[in-house]
């Protein structure tokens, strides 16, 4: 089978300026980044996705953090998928834990964002993961499978979607899980995947860690077969997302 390309994602959520955007933008320009090998996409605010899109290097892919499920029309203040393709930006971001838990986002609403963002063309890193609480009960394979089977129910083209396994209370917390917890998980989705969405997909499914990733302690991860990049929040607005991409 051919190996999974190494996927890095760099989400900003609601930070940046234009003139710290210039900074990010001018800094991944300028370095040796390793993007032959690492597909690295990097997720600003809504604003800044064009000048993003404009500026910075076009091995560099660029994302929205969210999408809307429907058309283009009377959906005031929502984000379009087909606005995004126009615009030249090729992904997105669904179901992230702070879309889910301030914005109350259900489990079939992300999957219908999943699957119209894919009709559209765009490539989607859904997001899953437990709270703490789950975790600690024990439920942690349970959360994650039912947010999966929701997502298998509408998506139909699994080739357009990243899996990024974001545990919640990992996430801006400084707290990573450690890698063999990660790497649990992530093979726990790959069975997942081999059960319901057949081997050939499961084997090409790229599956990503997120949660306090940073320059130091990525390289902890690698060595873990079903890791196959990460989502980063906090570190990517900082020089170490380089480190990130290029795994030091
Ligand atoms: C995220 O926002 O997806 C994330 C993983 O954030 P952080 O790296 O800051 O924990």
């Amino acid at each position: 089978a051919a190996p999974r390309t190494f996927f890095v994602g760099g989400n900003f959520k609601m930070n940046g300026s234009q003139e710290s955007m210039k900074k990010i933008v001018g800094a991944l320009n300028e370095n040796k980044l390793n993007v032959g090998q690492v597909e690295t996409v990097i997720f600003p605010q809504n604003l800044y996705l064009i000048p993003t899109r404009e500026q910075v290097r076009k091995d560099i892919g660029v994302g929205a953090q969210n999408v809307h499920d429907k058309k283009n029309g009377a959906y005031t203040g929502e984000n379009s998928a087909e606005s995004l393709i126009d615009a030249g930006i090729n992904y997105t971001l669904t179901g992230h834990s702070e879309r889910r838990t301030i914005f109350k986002e259900s489990d079939e609403l992300v999957a219908d964002k999943t699957q119209f963002a894919i009709e559209q063309g765009l490539t989607v890193v859904a997001c899953i993961g437990e709270t703490l609480a789950e975790r600690e009960a024990n439920d942690t394979i349970k959360v994650v499978v039912r947010q999966l089977n929701a997502l298998a129910d509408k998506v139909n083209n699994w080739s357009k979607v990243v899996v990024a396994y974001e545990p919640v209370w990992a996430i801006g917390t400084g707290k990573t899980a450690t890698p063999a917890q990660a790497q649990e998980v992530h093979a726990e989705i790959r069975k997942w995947a081999a059960q319901r969405l057949g081997a050939q997909v499961a084997e090409g499914l790229r599956i990503i860690y997120g949660g306090s990733v940073n320059g130091g302690n990525c390289k902890e991860f690698l060595q873990f077969p079903d890791v196959d990049g990460f989502l980063v929040g906090g570190a990517s607005l900082k020089p170490e997302f380089h480190n990130i991409v290029n795994k030091w």
